[in-house]
């Protein structure tokens, strides 16, 4: 079932009164999320008309989403695009740029695939307003969608575009121990060094660290790395964001949320040792007999991570508002306050 502002439940709003009102700047940049028109998916995974699986998901329902997970906040958004195996990449993506001209601070990283031509992208950048790209691992011309290398899903001529053109790169690190694997750290390294230098890298779901493990390996190395950022997105153990925390230099910190889908269910992503799963409650056969068994969003689990670890961490009140919405004015120049906006396209 696609997840929906309706199912929004009594502990979610506890949670939101209890623990994130006063956590939460006035000021969100999701600097992860996704938009979507399933009609753009290939037939194998469009949803069936009677089951929706995905929803469907324009600028104006992830602003609904956003004033229902922090209300009252000034929310403007890092679009992705939407990494699915068969999506028509040129509808997709003209689609969510025609959205966002409704919102000139909000920005968009454009869907690549390795066929995506080099020529196609730059007239997108130059034309559109894109301000970067989203590949993805499932994309791998190898065929192996675990262990690809960077190369292998974002081909050396749109690096070298990027590099160009100064562009973002969203990078959801493939292989077994993602940002602890040796030949990514490698690559990044060699890229953000010497090959493309201009590339300005968000490692997402904190370098792909969604348990304790990667995170700890490779913080000491990746620190060292210019043009290194992170975004934090559907990590919802404290342990890797605590790491990230106090290791890392909070400026390089960005907030995403990875919406719709992926965290705005009841569940979250659970570490097992150094392995981890989606653990969703609609299909879960959990059962609680000792505790009061009502699940909270995936979202807020995550909210719960960074303020927790902000504390433990002993971050400032400005260190918090610097991940939320500061370190993203630097980095993407958008600004805040403007009031009514007129669309224009960026
Ligand atoms: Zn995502």
């Amino acid at each position: 079932m696609a997840v929906s502002i309706s199912d929004y439940q009594p502990q979610d709003q506890q949670i939101w009164e209890e623990e994130l009102q006063d956590f939460i700047p006035s000021r969100v940049f999701d600097a992860h999320i996704h938009m979507l028109l399933p009609e753009h998916l290939a037939a194998a995974n469009r949803p069936p008309a009677a089951a929706n699986t995905l929803a469907h998901a324009d600028l104006p329902a992830l602003q609904q989403w956003a004033q229902r997970l922090y209300p009252g906040r000034e929310t403007h958004f890092l679009v992705l695009g939407w990494p699915s195996m068969g999506i028509d990449v040129t509808a997709h993506n003209a689609w969510c740029i025609e959205q966002l001209g409704q919102d000139p601070q909000s920005r968009m990283n454009r869907l690549v695939t390795p066929s995506c031509r080099p020529e196609d992208i730059e007239r997108d950048v130059r034309e559109r307003g894109f301000i970067g790209l989203k590949p993805y691992r499932i994309f791998s011309v190898t065929g192996d969608i675990n262990q690809c290398r960077i190369h292998e899903f974002l081909p050396h001529a749109q690096l070298e575009l990027a590099n160009q053109l100064g562009l973002w790169v969203t990078m959801h690190l493939s292989r077994f121990h993602g940002c602890a694997d040796e030949l990514n750290l490698k690559d990044l390294h060699e890229f953000t060094t010497r090959r493309y230098p201009k590339i300005k890298w968000i490692l997402a779901h904190c370098a792909r660290s969604f348990t304790y493990w990667p995170i700890r390996q490779g913080v000491d190395r990746l620190r060292d790395m210019p043009n290194i950022w992170y975004d934090v997105s559907a990590v919802t153990d404290v342990r890797p964001m605590l790491t990230l925390f106090s290791r890392e230099d909070h400026r390089r910190i960005l907030y995403g949320s990875d919406g719709l889908d992926a965290t705005y269910f009841h569940g979250q992503y659970v570490a097992m040792g150094r392995a981890w799963q989606a653990l969703d409650m609609k299909t879960s056969q959990l059962k609680f007999p000792h505790c009061d068994g009502r699940p909270i969003l995936c979202i807020y689990e995550q909210l719960l991570s960074m303020k927790q670890a902000a504390e433990i961490a002993g971050w400032s009140r400005d260190k918090v508002e610097d991940i939320f919405w500061r370190n993203a004015v630097r980095a993407f120049g958008v600004s805040f306050g403007q009031g009514a906006t007129t669309a224009k396209a960026h």
